[in-house]
């Protein structure tokens, strides 16, 4: 007899445990570990909403709010998104949640059932085929590499298309590659989507981390879909406020009222004080943030591109380079083979203390993740050890 559930026994070990497992521990022992693993900005949250949190709490806003989240804030949000993404939605087409991780989940779980299938490009976002698992449905994988700067192409998208498929997930800018779709890529893929009744899931938390580049929201130039698409979007990155657990989702009125009507059940409300805090971050986004991402991704990317054996495009967005190292598999150090990314991630860091995310956790066996959501001295301090690693391997 099992003691666990079919649903939970089918989650895949995640592919960075050990090498998260292993940075912790050296770091705890006091070993001068560089992280670069991690997928959070290392800013504090905007002052203005940090008083807000603090502000609801004295004033006491600290009850059950409607399960979707309070109007104000909701009211706040179409506003957003007419303003910022030329999207119209009303503030009951709008369910906040505890985090965009959560709003996601809640989408797979009210659109999925067993037997569905999800289009998913890889590299993607660890928790997508997870949480698609667990909604029932199959995600099925497109594999997207250099060659199209890591995006799906409509021809893709088009054999990917079965009468099983259900939705299709899009993320722009992405996690891990960076990638941001550019707005003619954008409306070729939207040309084929309106051609099937499927929906759209995109996932924009990114949108406020791009350099040079604008980010476009697929409804927006694609308004035929804007019934069947379902916009993801959050607070952790653009106001670096991954503690609080604040994003939202906007959809179709019928998609919205599960969504909801799920989230009364499974878990209510989010926290009432994040939502007050929200409100006042939506107004105060830093752009400083962005310039100190975009300065040291155009130091980390040039090293990274002057490295023996690496490959690295230039990430349009979000805080993380995606270098190819399939070059340099077949090496060895100190005995040890590199045959996977997993193998190159456990010997840096064993070896030169530089933590980096294994490409196969994103469905990229010939890649890793490198986040540099950390200061410029901690990603000089990374670059050299990486060179002095690979001038090592024979
Ligand atoms: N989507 C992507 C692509 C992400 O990288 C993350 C966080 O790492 C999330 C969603 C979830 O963010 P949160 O649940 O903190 O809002």
């Amino acid at each position: 007899e099992q003691r666990l559930s079919g649903r939970v026994r089918g989650i895949a070990p995640s592919a960075t445990m050990s090498i998260d497992a292993k940075t912790k521990a050296l770091m705890k022992e006091g070993q001068p570990v560089v992280n670069m693993s991690v997928g959070e900005p290392d800013f504090d949250t905007p002052k203005a909403a940090a008083f807000a949190g603090i502000k609801a709490i004295v004033d006491g806003q600290t009850r059950y709010t409607p399960a979707a989240g309070t109007l104000e804030l909701r009211k706040r949000i179409a506003q957003k998104l007419m303003t910022e993404n030329g999207l119209q939605y009303t503030p009951e087409q709008i369910v906040v949640s505890s985090g965009a991780k959560h709003s996601l989940f809640n989408i797979f779980l009210a659109i999925c059932d067993p037997g569905d299938e999800v289009i998913l490009p890889a590299p993607y976002w660890v928790s997508y085929p997870e949480q698609i698992r667990l909604s029932g449905a199959e995600p099925v994988i497109v594999s997207c590499n250099e060659d199209t700067g890591f995006k799906m192409t409509p021809e893709q998208l088009k054999a990917a298309i079965t009468p099983r498929t259900k939705a299709v997930m899009l993320n722009s800018p992405s996690n891990p590659t960076g990638a941001v779709y550019t707005k003619d890529e954008l409306k070729a893929l939207g040309e084929v989507l309106v051609q099937y009744d499927v929906y759209v899931v995109t996932d924009e938390i990114y949108e406020r981390l791009v350099y040079n580049v604008e980010h476009y929201s697929l409804p927006a130039l694609v308004p035929d879909l804007m019934n069947r698409t379902i916009v993801v979007n959050g607070f952790s990155k653009a106001f670096a406020m991954t503690g609080w657990r604040l994003g939202y989702l906007a959809g179709p009125q019928d998609v919205v009222k599960a969504v909801s009507s799920l989230q009364s059940h499974a878990t209510g409300n989010p926290a009432s004080i994040s939502q007050a805090a929200g409100i006042v971050a939506l107004d105060s986004f830093d752009p400083g943030m962005v310039e100190a991402f975009h300065e040291r991704r155009d130091y980390l990317v040039s090293a990274l591109q002057n490295m023996n054996g690496i490959q690295c495009l230039v990430p349009d967005g979000a805080f993380y380079v995606f270098p190819n190292i399939s070059g340099l598999y077949g090496k060895s150090l100190n005995g040890k083979r590199i045959e996977t990314s997993n193998d190159f991630c456990t010997l840096l860091l064993e070896t030169d203390l530089v933590a980096a995310v294994p490409g196969e956790a994103f469905g990229a066996p010939e890649n890793m993740r490198l986040s540099y959501a950390t200061s410029m001295e901690q990603i000089k301090t990374a670059v050299e050890r990486i060179e002095r690693f690979i001038s090592r391997l024979e």
